[in-house]
């Protein structure tokens, strides 16, 4: 499970836009914080857009060279 990555993945907060690590730390992922979470989860109030921010979500996953050793 702990296998040596060179490269690990980010995604943009579906919120602001800003890069996440996406790791277990990160326990607001895909949200860079939980300001972020808490108020993308407002907005899907009544609409559909649970399931167009998370598809959009996955799309922008990326992989770029690991900063974390
Ligand atoms: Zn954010």
């Amino acid at each position: 499970m702990a296998e040596p990555e060179q490269t690990c993945l980010s995604v943009k907060c579906p919120t602001c836009g800003t890069s996440v690590i996406w790791k277990p730390e990160n326990t607001f992922r895909p949200f860079c914080s939980q300001r972020c979470k808490l108020t993308d989860l407002g907005g899907w109030a009544d609409e559909e857009y649970t399931v167009t921010a998370q598809e959009e979500g996955l799309l922008e996953i990326s992989e770029f060279e690991c900063i974390y050793r």
